[in-house]
This record gives structure tokens, C-alpha cells and sequence, in this order.
């Protein structure tokens, strides 16, 4: 185990040009990221490429075995991860925040570890025996957001170092030192050259996506740089597993509860302060009980402290970045001119040094609002009415984004079936956003395609090949 300066000293390039990075709920510097470039980057792949054949000879059993190890060294460092993720991307140690996010990348390594993917016997009739396996695919690229920095990270390199790949890994440029720390402590456990971080911008991103070393990318971020990453992919016909953006809708059905829903609502939207991509984004709440649910929502979103992610107290944090405190703030403005009503929040403190956005509400907005429309990707949740069910599941499907949905009411199975009908990858009843390692997860219409999690996303790791004799 280091201590935080040692953890953040292990990751300061000695030479080579760097970044400052600046905590985003004070504006001071957090640390130097090296500014890695496209010559980095091909070493590296070559690196991983030179590793990865020993890495696959080892087995499933002995590669899960060093992944569990992998796990362990992440809890022995779990509070300086922590800490150095709530300075850099800003969220609080407490809540379902920073030290929830490293807790995360133990479970979900462990999970990749120990997922049973066994070979199916596809036909065996006496005279066809025909398998599928899944072979490595060699060297994987994984390029990743801003918001939830090192789980994302796990969630790509745990089955892709299962299956038997090496993983060259290109974190945001907004966070780079959470994702570097988090490589570093993971190759505690792992052979040299399997697993490296590459610091760079765009450029980087763009070379890895066409390079011709690299089989499959895993990408997470929004959907104009998946479609960005489709196109330079083309050439080498790689693999993609893409997770973009989302606007995702939460139904509440008339016999919902409002008290009893309201927490479960608020966490659904403000997770990681609203910065999460299968968030509430847009609420649809009957107009029955449209009153008693906005009411609810506002005690509770009035009740949560917001501040600097080291004061032990907060569970709100400060956007990451200026830009996209710029958006919710332009969104809640054009929702405020429009006519729509804040409830709570919307006006956020021009003299600060950080980018603190308040948790606002905003109710009486029409569907076509561009604060519903877009994804704001922050801590403004529009409310709006509906009468009828119909008209619900319209709205809810209106957008080209379908990453994830929620239904809530007392109602399990007409939950389930107003389920069936919202176009998005899962529709949560009750709840919104709850992934875990076991339940496969991915995106409907623009929000992309592939799984991950479970044993799809193990799957999605191998190349499958029959064997047919
Ligand atoms: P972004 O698309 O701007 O950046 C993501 C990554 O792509 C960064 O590392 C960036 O450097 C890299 N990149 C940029 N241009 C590239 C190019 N041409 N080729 C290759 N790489 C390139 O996304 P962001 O702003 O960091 O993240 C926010 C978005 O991500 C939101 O839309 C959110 O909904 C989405 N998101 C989706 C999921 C999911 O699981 N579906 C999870 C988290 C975030």
C-alpha cells in the first residue's frame, strides 16, 4: 500500500511534457498527467501485443486467479483511489460517490474473475459435434468519459484481460490521473506490457480506434465520438462494443407512492450530481399525483448537502468541468424563459472558484424543451405531466437515445408491462440506474450496441469460433 503522495508521485512523469489537472470544486492543482502522444501510444500497443500471447497460453483459471489479485491490491488502495478520484473528477468520498466507485472496480474485477463461460455444444446428434468457443482477440483498446473515471475503466479492462487480451487504455483527458493511478495499481498484479495507460487527447483516441494492432475498442463516452469512432474503425473492421449517451425516462404510474419513491427518484437522477449516463433525465409523472411527486422530490433534493467532495458530510459535488456546467446552466435558463417553473435550485453562485450547480427541479416544462430533449448530463431534472399512459410511452420514446428507462409504481406487473413497451437497453422498475456485474447491460438506438457485464459481456471480450467435426 502507498500513501496518497506516493500513489500520485508513482503516476508524475519525470520527463516529458504534462497537464496540470484542477480540482474542480476549488480550481487549485491536483497533479501533472503526462501529455502522452501517438508515438506513445504505438509503443505501447506494441507492448501489449508482445504480452498478450504468454498472458493467453496461462488459462482462464490462472488469468481469474490474477484478477482476483488485482482486486485485492485495488482495496489495499482503495482510500488514496479515492481520494485523489474526488479531487480530480470532484465527486464526494461519501454516498454513492468515490469511494462507492472504488468499491466498485474490486466487486466487478471479482465478478470478471469468476463468471463461468463455459463451451457450448451447439448440436451433437452422433454425427455433427459442433462447439462454440471463444479465442482471445489479441490487443483490446478501451477509451473512456469523464464521470464515473476508473469504474468505467474496470468495467472495459476486467472481461477483456479475462478473455485473454492485453488492454491499452485511453482515459479521458478531463481525468486522466484517477484512470493512470488505478493502472498503476492494478500492475502490481499483472505480467509487464499487458495493461497501459496512454494520457493523450483526441488524436490518441482517433489512432487507437484505426490502428492496425488493435482488435476490438470498448468505448464509452457520447454518441458523436461513437460515431466518430465507427467511422475510423471502418478500415480495420474491428470489433466495438459503444456505450453513449443517454436521455433516460422515468415513468411514475398513478398508484405510485410519493414519499415512498421520492428517495429512490432523487438518487435515479443525482447520482455522480446527475453526471451519469444511465441517469433520470426526464420525468413523466401522471397528473394525479403530479403535485404530491414534485413536492416529495424537493424535500429530499433540498435535504443533500452539495460541497467539496473531501468534507465527509457531502454527497454532491461540483460539475467537472467549465463546459459542462455551461450546459445545464444554458438548459435551465432556456427552461426558465420558456415559462417552466424552478422548484428548487437554478441558481448557482456566480463568484465561486468551483463549478457547483445546485440540484434543481423544474416543473410545468413542455416535452419539447430543450432541457428534455438534450442530455444535460448534470443535476437538473425536468418534470413533466402526463394523462395517459399512451402518451407517457410516446414521449419516453421520442428521442434516438435508449440507454436505459424506469417505471414506478405499486403495480409490479403493470410495471413490467409498460416495461415491455419503452425502447431503451433496461428498464428498471422502481429504481433507475442500478447496474451490476452480473446483469448484462448496453444500450438500444443511439446509445449504442454490444454488452457488457455477465457472461455476455465475457463474450464480448473472444472471437467466437466453431469447431464443427
Ligand atoms: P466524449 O465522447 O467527449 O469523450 C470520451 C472519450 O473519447 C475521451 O477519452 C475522448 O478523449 C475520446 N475521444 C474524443 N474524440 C475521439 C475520437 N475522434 N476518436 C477516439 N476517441 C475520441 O464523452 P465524455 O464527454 O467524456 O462523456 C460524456 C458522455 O458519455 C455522455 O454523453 C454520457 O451519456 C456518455 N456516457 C455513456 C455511458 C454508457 O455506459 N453508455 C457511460 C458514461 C458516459
Amino acid at each position: 500500500m502507498e500513501t496518497y503522495d506516493a500513489l500520485l508521485a508513482s503516476i508524475t512523469p519525470a520527463t516529458g511534457r504534462t497537464r496540470t489537472i484542477l480540482d474542480p470544486a476549488t480550481g487549485e492543482p491536483v497533479g501533472q498527467a503526462p501529455v502522452h502522444t501517438v508515438e506513445d501510444l504505438d509503443r505501447a500497443v506494441a507492448a501489449a501485443a508482445a504480452a498478450q500471447p504468454a498472458w493467453a497460453a496461462l488459462g482462464h483459471d490462472a488469468r481469474s486467479a490474477a484478477l482476483l489479485k488485482a482486486a485485492d491490491a485495488v482495496e489495499r488502495s482503495a482510500e488514496e483511489l479515492a481520494r485523489l478520484l474526488s479531487r480530480e473528477q470532484g465527486k464526494p468520498l461519501n454516498g454513492p460517490n468515490a469511494r462507492f466507485e472504488v468499491g466498485a472496480c474490486a466487486a466487478w474485477l471479482r465478478a470478471a474473475a469468476t463468471t463461468a463461460l463455459e463451451t457450448e455444444t451447439v448440436v451433437d446428434d452422433g454425427e455433427t459435434l459442433a462447439e462454440l468457443h471463444y479465442r482471445p482477440i489479441g490487443v483490446v483498446g478501451a477509451i473512456g468519459p469523464w464521470n464515473w473515471p476508473m469504474m468505467i475503466t474496470i468495467w472495459q479492462i476486467a472481461p477483456a484481460l479475462r478473455m485473454g487480451n492485453a488492454v491499452v487504455v485511453k482515459p479521458s483527458e478531463y481525468t486522466p490521473l484517477s484512470v493512470l493511478a488505478l493502472v498503476h495499481v492494478l500492475n502490481q498484479e499483472l505480467p509487464d506490457g499487458l495493461l497501459t495507460a496512454i494520457s493523450g487527447g483526441r488524436e490518441v483516441g482517433a489512432r487507437l480506434a484505426e490502428h492496425p494492432a488493435i482488435g476490438k475498442i470498448m468505448f464509452t463516452g457520447s454518441t458523436a465520438t461513437g460515431k466518430a469512432i465507427i467511422k475510423s474503425s471502418a478500415d480495420t473492421v474491428k470489433r466495438l462494443t459503444l456505450e453513449l449517451g443517454g436521455n433516460d425516462a422515468g415513468i411514475v404510474l398513478p398508484d405510485a407512492d410519493p414519499k415512498a419513491i421520492a428517495e429512490g427518484l432523487f438518487w435515479g437522477a443525482f447520482i455522480n450530481t446527475g453526471q451519469t449516463c444511465a441517469a433520470l433525465k426526464r420525468l413523466y409523472v401522471h397528473t394525479d399525483i403530479y403535485d404530491a411527486v414534485t413536492e416529495e422530490l424537493s424535500k429530499v433534493a433540498a435535504a443533500m448537502p452539495m460541497g467539496n467532495g473531501l468534507d465527509e458530510n457531502n454527497v454532491l459535488g461540483p460539475l467537472q468541468n467549465r463546459q459542462q456546467y455551461d450546459i445545464v446552466a444554458r438548459l435551465v435558463e432556456a427552461a426558465r424563459d420558456s415559462g417552466a417553473k424552478i422548484l428548487i435550485g437554478g441558481n448557482p453562485d456566480a463568484d465561486q472558484a468551483g463549478h457547483f450547480y445546485p440540484a434543481t427541479l423544474v416543473t410545468d416544462i413542455e416535452n419539447t424543451n430543450p432541457l428534455v430533449a438534450e442530455e444535460q448530463f448534470g443535476p437538473a431534472l425536468p418534470i413533466i405531466r402526463y394523462a395517459t399512459i399512451d402518451d407517457a410511452i410516446t414521449m419516453a420514446n421520442g428521442l434516438d437515445v435508449g440507454l436505459g428507462a424506469s417505471v414506478w409504481s405499486t403495480d409490479n406487473a403493470e410495471a413490467r408491462k409498460v416495461a415491455a413497451r419503452l425502447e431503451a437497453g433496461t428498464v428498471w422498475i422502481n429504481k433507475h440506474g442500478a447496474v451490476d456485474p452480473r446483469i448484462p447491460f448496453g444500450g438500444a438506438k443511439q446509445s449504442g450496441y454490444g454488452l457488457e457485464f455477465g457472461v455476455e459481456g465475457l463474450k464480448a471480450l473472444g472471437i467466437p469460433q466453431v469447431i464443427n467435426g
